[in-house]
């Protein structure tokens, strides 16, 4: 993020706009909007600016620029129909620590004015730092559909009603909670169209029911394999009303970001060589927050009930008498056949597929080679990039094919991916020629269909 978004107060504010033309025009049609006192200097103005001056909506002064103009404002506006002035005047505030903008000049622009969908007061601006101003104003029109036209009318409505709401919760957490059900669920656009009483009647009735949902909760959310656009809507919605989230090394940075900002982010991975928090640590937590009352989602890669520790948490709860939700995620393993192109299971060929882990709790995790080493056999190993000369070891003793087809599939799904097509006999190899660290998942018996959509290591075996 380039530019810094923010609102500036314009109360008492002096903004001037050097120019009279369409240039200026453009740029007052929003600055009119605001409380700021405006100051357009030009020798002509067009005549929707003397209007506005009729208006009282601006003071107009009739004079060509001098460098004595510009002191005394907040912010400069360079909007003549001359773009070498422009950048003059925008470099003489800068001088003078005024944040300045020339029209059509980003490079000599502090500030860029975003797209506005305007409901005042609520507002979305919409910045694509100049990069795109096309798509800028697609969203803008999106949004203007989307949101009704007396939205700004619900958000002073609103204000009215928090006195009431904090009334009947003191902590702010607590606040934050109603306030995120209310406007949290899939019904937000209902909820906006709502006529200002019967807004006010779920308020109410909201309250009244407050006292029962109070009680602490814990939902365990699956985050998927790393992309944000994986996550389930009810992962999304947990994540948005969330007092406390609690997250693993393998939740990407982009599905955190999707979190509440004011909730408070909890990391309970385990870092390697560094200190790791224990399940014990973990389960602890959940309780002691829970037991404040705070909605906490425990926020886990791909599906937390797959190789996720979920039941000791679940057992945990269960036994604590704190109410638990379960949301699913995409386990890794369903990523990565996706982004290879491949069905977990194939008609004719393998009626079943295991997931199994390379590790467990005593070292390399032992399985029932046998079966796995049939010729129809399909398997994806979770945690196995350590154990992987172990499996293709045991594979092979018990009888695999060394021709069998393994895809290696790092980081699913995210931008950094890497997928190693390979043959049993050479998976450990190939695994340490491609460096591959993980996560990653073995798929034993699968090779990659959409070869050409992701980086591939072919096998030299
Ligand atoms: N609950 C998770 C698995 C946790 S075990 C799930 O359902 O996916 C951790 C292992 O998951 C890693 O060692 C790796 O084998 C696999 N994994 C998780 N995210 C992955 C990703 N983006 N790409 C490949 N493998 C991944």
């Amino acid at each position: 993020m380039r530019y810094l978004p923010i609102h500036v107060e314009t109360r008492g504010v002096t903004i001037r706009v050097f120019g009279g033309g369409k240039t200026a025009e453009s740029k007052l049609r929003t600055l009119i909007k605001t409380e700021a006192h405006l100051e357009v200097i030009s020798e002509d103005i067009s005549s929707e600016i003397a209007r506005w001056e009729e208006l009282k909506r601006l003071t107009v002064i009739k004079k060509s620029f001098e460098v004595s103009d510009i002191a005394g404002a907040r912010l400069v506006y360079a909007a003549s129909e001359d773009d070498v002035l422009n950048a003059q005047i925008a470099d003489l505030a800068r001088e003078q620590g005024i944040l300045a903008n020339a029209a059509d000049q980003k490079s000599a622009c502090d500030f860029i004015t975003p797209a506005l969908v305007d409901r005042s007061p609520v507002l979305v601006s919409i910045g694509t730092e100049g990069t795109t101003p096309g798509l800028a104003r697609a969203l803008k029109a999106d949004l203007e559909k989307r949101l009704p036209s007396d939205l700004g009318k619900l958000a002073l409505l609103t204000k009215k009603l928090r006195a009431k709401v904090k009334m009947h919760l003191p902590v702010l957490s607590d606040r934050q909670t109603f306030w995120a059900n209310i406007f949290g669920g899939k019904e937000l656009s209902n909820q906006l169209r709502k006529d200002p009483k019967t807004f006010t009647e779920a308020v109410e009735n909201a309250l009244l029911n407050q006292k029962e949902v109070k009680a602490g909760q814990v939902t365990l959310v699956g985050a998927g394999p790393g992309n944000p656009d994986l996550l389930t809507f009810a992962a999304q919605q947990a994540l948005h009303s969330a007092d406390v989230i609690i997250y693993d090394r393998l939740v990407s940075q982009e599905v955190l970001e999707l979190g509440r900002r004011e909730a408070e982010y909890i990391y309970v991975g385990k870092t390697p060589n560094g200190p790791s928090v224990t399940q014990d640590d973990i389960n602890a937590l959940l309780i002691e927050k829970a037991r404040k009352g705070l909605h906490i989602v425990r926020l886990k890669g791909g599906d937390p009930l797959i190789f996720g520790r979920a039941d000791e948490e679940i057992t945990v709860l269960h036994n604590a008498d704190i109410a638990y939700r379960i949301v699913p995620g995409i386990t890794a393993a369903a990523g990565a056949a996706a982004e290879i192109g491949v069905s977990l299971t194939t008609r004719g060929k393998n009626s079943s597929v295991t997931f199994l882990t390379g590790h467990d709790a005593k070292g390399y995790a032992e399985q029932d080679w046998k079966t796995l080493a049939k010729p129809d056999s399909r398997a994806i190993v979770y945690m196995g990039v350590g154990a992987s000369r172990f499996i293709q070891g045991r594979l092979l003793i018990h009888g695999a094919s060394a021709d069998t087809s393994v895809t290696v599939v790092e980081n699913a799904t995210r931008p950094e991916q890497k997928v190693v097509s390979t043959k049993l006999s050479a998976l450990a190899d190939d695994m340490t020629k491609a460096d591959i660290k993980g996560p990653a998942v073995l798929m034993l018996g699968y090779s990659a269909n959409r070869a050409e959509i992701t980086q591939i290591i072919k096998a030299v075996s």
